[in-house]
């Protein structure tokens, strides 16, 4: 499985890209970048959408990618969620005010709509493209999701924004082919009082979930720093003396 970062910052400042992440070229997860990052051609080859959660910094260009590819879509693009997800991508976003709905609109050149939405059950695999995807709710503001991503041979966790959580890492502990986890460390330490009423981690919180999960050998790949404390909040990380712990970088591919 080839796990591509193309934007993995907790915020946008120039050269430090919101979350998207592309498996395999053709399954996207999380949408805060993809079109600055990818070119047109790129953007056709995304068949499938995992959203983990409806905040701004996850979904923006889910907007101009559906624009982009109108009239050059060959099937719509599929955009999975938790039942919460899908209807606030459409009550809150592609509601004809904020942006055009893009689950129904054609035009001469485009005979199909170009996004396709679908709920997704909580804790069942479902098929989708070439991998199997199982979605398991976590703990932020509003509902959000870890998934966890598997072929035959590899298991991929990725976990959308959240605090403190538990099902997932009880999931996680005793998943088979678990080849990495990606997790967010969004605050620093001293602004925890802060990260606790957001609903995030910071690296003290964070040594905890790892705890619950154990599975001392699976790489840890951290995400979503907040670019104002980046730098405060590798140092805290750093001072865990975790070896498995590595924060991911905008632009590199792992072969997982
Ligand atoms: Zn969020
Ligand atoms: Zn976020």
């Amino acid at each position: 499985m080839q796990f591509r970062v193309l934007g993995c910052s907790g915020g946008q400042i120039p050269g430090q890209h919101l979350s998207s992440y592309l498996v395999n070229g053709s399954l996207l997860i999380d949408a805060g970048s993809v079109t600055a990052v990818l070119s047109l051609k790129g953007q056709q080859k995304i068949r499938n959408v995992l959203v983990t959660h409806v905040h701004l910094d996850h979904v923006l260009s889910l907007a101009t990618m559906a624009d982009n590819l109108f009239g050059f879509c060959q099937a719509a693009v599929n955009v999975w969620g938790l039942q919460e997800v899908i209807a606030g991508l459409h009550a809150s976003f592609f509601n004809d005010t904020l942006w055009p709905d893009f689950t129904r609109i054609t035009g001469d050149s485009q005979s199909w709509p170009v996004l396709s939405f679908h709920n997704l059950p909580e804790d069942e695999p479902i098929p989708i493209g070439n991998v199997t995807v199982t979605a398991v709710r976590v703990h932020h503001l509003v509902p959000s999701t870890a998934f966890f991503i598997e072929n035959d041979k590899e298991t991929l966790l990725h976990v959308g924004d959240t605090g403190p959580t538990e099902k997932v890492w009880a999931m996680a502990r005793r998943r088979k082919n678990l080849r990495a986890v990606v997790v967010e460390t969004s605050f620093p330490n001293r602004l925890q009082n802060i990260a606790d009423i957001s609903r995030h981690l910071t690296p003290q919180v964070l040594a905890k979930e790892l705890e619950k999960l154990g599975r001392p050998s699976v790489p840890i790949l951290v995400t979503h720093l907040k670019p104002q404390f980046r730098q405060e909040i590798i140092a805290e990380l750093k001072k865990l003396k975790n070896p498995r712990i590595k924060i991911l970088k905008q632009g590199e591919s792992l072969a997982l």
